[in-house]
């Protein structure tokens, strides 16, 4: 039988079992296997990868294997100098738009809390979010490889294990977001984003203590919320400090 020898770089092995991280290894296939099916198969889903190449050459999805090939497969902006390759997205994963996955909890009110606009629908099913991500260029975010590895999605983040905030910051680095960031701009509930108002103009919607010490207010007209920086406020920019920290 034909064999090709794969490796996988940085994050992406990640999604490999532990004796194939970071090291060279061989695969047998038959017949006409492509390269995407090849790497889907060994568990890593199409959308982290931004690079393969073949026998020293850059190469696209689509590539059928051949006996004695050397594969070297590259995550989505693993700093190489790679001049003459073909990135296999012309802007790989560059939208700073989001879809949620359902299954991404509290990380969605953070990265809106940082001014991403990330859009959430629980009632959405897999289908659904790829639509839309196709449809408005959205990336996906999502824990569940299974979504990724559908063959009509094209931009993707696998969400690793960790802390909000660890989750938040790998997004930013992933993409080059710092930025896209503009703290507090966009509603925490909607995703609209926010604006700026007069203490007149709200005045019977807020508290009397609030009217005392706050000055500055913002409305969302998506769902009809004034925001200040009360303790709620205070609260939420610990968590977005972190985030934007060192
Ligand atoms: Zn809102």
């Amino acid at each position: 039988m034909p064999t090709a020898t794969f490796r996988f770089y940085e994050e992406l092995n990640d999604f490999l079992p532990a004796g194939r991280r970071k090291r060279d290894f061989e695969i047998a296939f038959k017949g006409r296997e492509s390269v995407k099916d090849m790497i889907e198969a060994l568990g890593v889903p199409h959308t982290e990868v931004d690079l393969i190449l073949i026998n020293g050459i850059s190469v696209d999805f689509a590539y059928i294997l051949q006996d004695g090939d050397r594969i070297s497969v590259y995550p989505v902006f693993e700093s190489l100098d790679i001049r003459a390759a073909t990135h296999l997205r012309d802007l790989p994963l560059r939208e700073t738009r989001f879809i949620a996955d359902t299954n991404i909890g509290n990380i969605v009110k953070y990265m809106r809390a940082l001014g991403l606009d990330v859009h959430c629908d629980l009632t959405l099913c897999p289908r659904e979010i790829t639509r839309i991500s196709n449809q408005e260029k959205r990336t996906i975010l999502t824990r569940s490889q299974k979504l990724l590895k559908r063959r009509d999605v094209t931009r993707g983040i696998f969400i690793r294990p960790g802390t909000t905030v660890q989750q938040i910051r790998q997004i930013i680095h992933l993409l080059s977001l710092k930025e896209a960031i503009a703290p507090f701009s966009r509603c925490l509930v909607c995703n609209t984003p926010l604006v700026k108002t007069t203490k007149e103009s709200v005045y019977d919607r807020i508290p009397p203590k609030v009217r005392a010490f706050c000055n500055d207010y913002a409305y969302c007209s998506g769902c009809d919320r004034i925001y200040w920086q009360g303790t709620h406020f205070a609260r939420i920019k610990q968590v977005v400090d972190r985030i934007l920290g060192p």
